[in-house]
């Protein structure tokens, strides 16, 4: 029996070596890794300027603390400024921790501002932000939260695309509305663009901030470095993760200079977060996701899901839906997909689960159309296998 708890249901399979958009298994078996860690290997498996940068820097210094200066930070945050809506940043180690930094942010802005009693953070029911106490109220999940009492509060959720409920939640002690700009793990639900809008006016009306979880659909993986560039609005907090990282562990808030103001020393802290190592490879990802880049991203997204949109016709008694947007992908069956991902995997390409019957469709966002041309071939394969 294994010595790690059960709380992982994980496949019987497992690699030693990856490179690209494949992975090796201890087997000797070849596989298209369409999960890239759930989007967090950004550029593939063992890139070779990640791979330089993090031998380069761990030969000089992993780890100091947040006491002092730290030079690479200071370089990424610079460049995470210079390329979004943000006027400053706070380094994190994971995803749960940004967004519980983004709640602290919020809360602490009006705290600065003589209105403590704004605190309440409004959510959508069933989504994701984390896995940490704090983080599973916020998602307002029966499942996660369940046997993890007592209830964190300062959470109120409303469902998916009820706006009338959503508005009813806005009172006095609301401090910030917070959602992902797509909802990966519930199952690639992208906001649409006028409702970002509307809520950008919205909070602005009410005088909240606006937070949006780009955890999951950030760092180039939608086509543009953020997905909610597509509908022009500016957020006053995002948390970050996954691709910023390519596979390192890297977390990070950026907010407003307006909100910024209320973390003055002393209020939030890390021992790891930023440290040189993990810097010195978010550095070498960023320096990576141009203009050129994210060009590439989104013809070989359009290529991907024009194609599946063919497959979908092909076999509209499997596949109900194609959703997402860049290469955050999601293939809506209309039965359970638990099979159907088998299939995949026994035809050596990797997916991974989403809600609602949904297939995630993750490749690196340097993924050749060759590899893409493969993963259709694959998926037609099992449609067709299917369809009898
Ligand atoms: C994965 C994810 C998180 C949590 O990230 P961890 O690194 O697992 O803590 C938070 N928000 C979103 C949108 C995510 O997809």
């Amino acid at each position: 029996m294994s010595a790690l708890a059960q709380n992982y249901k994980r496949k019987d399979l497992s690699f030693s070596k990856g490179k690209g958009s494949y992975l090796i298994s201890s087997n000797g078996k070849k596989y298209l890794d369409f999960v890239q860690g759930i989007a967090v290997n950004s550029l593939g498996h063992a890139n070779k300027k990640l791979v330089n940068a993090i031998n380069k820097q761990s030969n000089n210094l992993w780890h100091v603390s947040n006491a002092f200066k730290i030079p690479e930070g200071e370089k990424l945050a610079r460049k995470l400024v210079k390329k979004t809506f943000a006027d400053s940043v706070i380094f994190q180690n994971s995803g749960a921790e940004a967004t519980e930094a983004a709640i602290k942010v919020a809360r602490r802005y009006f705290f600065s501002i003589g209105k403590p009693y704004k605190t309440r953070i409004i959510c959508i029911k069933n989504s994701f932000h984390g896995r940490t106490l704090a983080a599973i109220h916020a998602s307002g999940s029966k499942k996660m939260t369940e046997g993890f009492g007592p209830k964190i509060p300062g959470f109120d959720h409303f469902s998916f695309g009820d706006h009338k409920r959503l508005k009813s939640l806005i009172k006095r002690n609301t401090a910030a509305i917070m959602i992902e700009t797509i909802m990966g793990e519930g199952g690639i639900k992208v906001v649409p663009e006028f409702c970002l809008r509307e809520l950008r006016k919205l909070c602005d009306k009410k005088k909240i901030l606006l937070i949006l979880d780009e955890v999951q659909c950030g760092i180039g993986r939608t086509g543009k470095f953020f997905a909610f560039e597509y509908a022009r609005v500016k957020p006053d907090i995002v948390p970050i993760a996954k691709g910023i990282g390519g596979g390192f562990p890297i977390g990070a808030v950026l907010m407003t200079k307006k909100v910024a103001r209320g973390m003055i020393p002393g209020t939030h802290g890390s021992t790891f977060g930023g440290n040189p190592l993990a810097m010195a490879v978010g550095n070498a990802v960023i320096d990576q996701i141009n203009k050129k880049f994210l060009k590439n991203v989104n013809l070989m997204s359009n290529h991907f899901i024009s194609e599946l949109n063919k497959i979908k016709k092909k076999y509209p008694k499997i596949i109900e839906e194609v959703r997402g947007k860049g290469l955050l992908i999601g293939l809506k069956l209309h039965n359970d997909q638990t099979d159907f991902i088998k299939d995949l995997m026994k035809n050596k390409l990797l997916t991974i689960r989403a809600a609602e019957n949904v297939i995630r469709i993750l490749p690196p966002l340097n993924v050749k159309k060759t590899e893409i041309d493969l993963a259709l071939k694959i998926i037609n394969k099992v449609c067709k296998e299917k369809d009898k």
